[in-house]
């Protein structure tokens, strides 16, 4: 996707603060983050929304949860607990077209979201 922003982060054509890279994703700081920690893991490969992705397409998503556990680990808020949200559409509150995984720490989230 050319005129895709997370693509562009994912290619390095714009800077991203990130945190972690692989063949498979990119995990970078939200730009307005939300908690003190506040991490987007996303694929490489573009999907538009989680629901674009087949089920072959599905360890991919099992990949970013374990890349999020990671980060929020490197980030030592594990113990204290963490969140990992994956907006999807217009009612779930999803702005970029680009699957990710929001990956939120360093504070108590509440419940239900919002
Ligand atoms: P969504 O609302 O789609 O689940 O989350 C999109 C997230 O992407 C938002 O939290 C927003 O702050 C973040 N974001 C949007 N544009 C950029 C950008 O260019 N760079 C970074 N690092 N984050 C961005
Ligand atoms: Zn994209």
């Amino acid at each position: 996707m050319t005129d895709c922003i997370f693509c562009k982060i994912a290619d390095g054509k714009i800077p991203a603060d990130i945190v972690y890279q692989d063949d498979r994703v990119v995990a970078f700081r939200d730009l307005n983050p939300q908690a003190p920690l506040h991490v987007l893991v996303i694929p490489r490969q573009h999907f538009d929304t989680i629901a674009d992705m087949a089920q072959a397409d599905m360890a991919l998503v099992g990949h970013m949860q374990w890349v999020g556990l990671e980060v929020a680990r490197q980030a030592g808020v594990v113990e204290d607990g963490f969140r990992t949200v994956i907006n999807c559409n217009a009612d779930g509150g999803q702005s970029v077209y680009h699957l990710h995984m929001h990956v939120l720490g360093g504070r108590q989230m509440a419940w239900p979201p919002g």
